[in-house]
C-alpha cells in the first residue's frame, strides 16, 4: 500500500526573530514569526506526513494555543511525527518539498536541510528532496513579507 499526503504553510518575516529552514538556522536580518520556531519546511513536511498517514494535521497535534510548543524545535515535532507514522504500521519512502522564499539564497544551506530531514525520517538522502523558489518579487513572498514551503510525502506499509 502506498499513501500520499500533501503539506502548505507560510510564516511572516519580522526583525528579531530567528530564519529557520528545515532545522537550520539561516543568517538573516528577520526571521519568521510564530509560537514554535516557525520552521515553515518542517511545518509543510509534518502536514504532508500527517496527510499521507491519514492523521489530520500540525495544529491539531500540536496547538499553537499551548504553551508547551512556544518557541518549540518543529524538527523535533516532525520526530514525534515520524514516530507516529512508525507506530500506525508505516514507513516514509519518500518527502519532496519547496521552500518560496525571496531572499536570503536558500541554495548555500540546501545540502544541511535535506540531511535534516533523512535522518529525522530515517530515510536516505536521496529520498529528502528539498527544492527553492523565489516569488519574483510578487505577491506577499515576492515582496519579502513572508515565506512559504509545499511539500509531498509518500509512504509505504512497513516491512
Ligand atoms: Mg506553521
Amino acid at each position: 500500500m502506498t499513501l500520499t499526503g500533501i503539506g502548505y504553510d507560510s510564516h511572516r518575516l519580522l526583525e528579531g526573530r530567528r530564519l529557520v529552514i528545515g532545522g537550520v538556522e539561516i543568517p538573516s536580518a528577520r526571521g519568521l514569526d510564530g509560537h514554535s520556531d516557525a520552521d515553515v519546511l518542517a511545518h509543510a513536511v509534518i502536514d504532508a506526513l500527517l496527510g499521507a498517514a491519514g492523521l489530520g494535521d500540525i495544529g491539531e497535534h500540536f496547538p499553537d494555543s499551548d504553551e508547551r510548543f512556544r518557541g518549540a524545535d518543529s524538527m523535533r515535532l516532525m520526530r514525534e511525527v515520524s514516530a507516529m507514522i512508525a507506530a500506525a504500521g508505516l514507513e516514509v519512502v519518500n518527502v519532496d518539498c519547496t521552500v518560496i522564499m525571496q531572499e536570503p539564497k536558500l541554495a548555500p544551506h540546501r545540502q544541511a536541510i535535506r540531511e535534516n530531514l533523512a535522518t529525522v525520517l530515517g530515510i536516505e538522502l536521496q529520498r529528502a528532496n528539498v527544492k527553492a523558489s523565489t516569488g519574483e518579487r510578487i505577491g506577499f513572498v515576492g515582496r519579502g513579507e513572508g515565506v512559504a514551503a509545499l511539500a509531498v510525502a509518500t509512504l509505504r506499509s512497513a516491512g
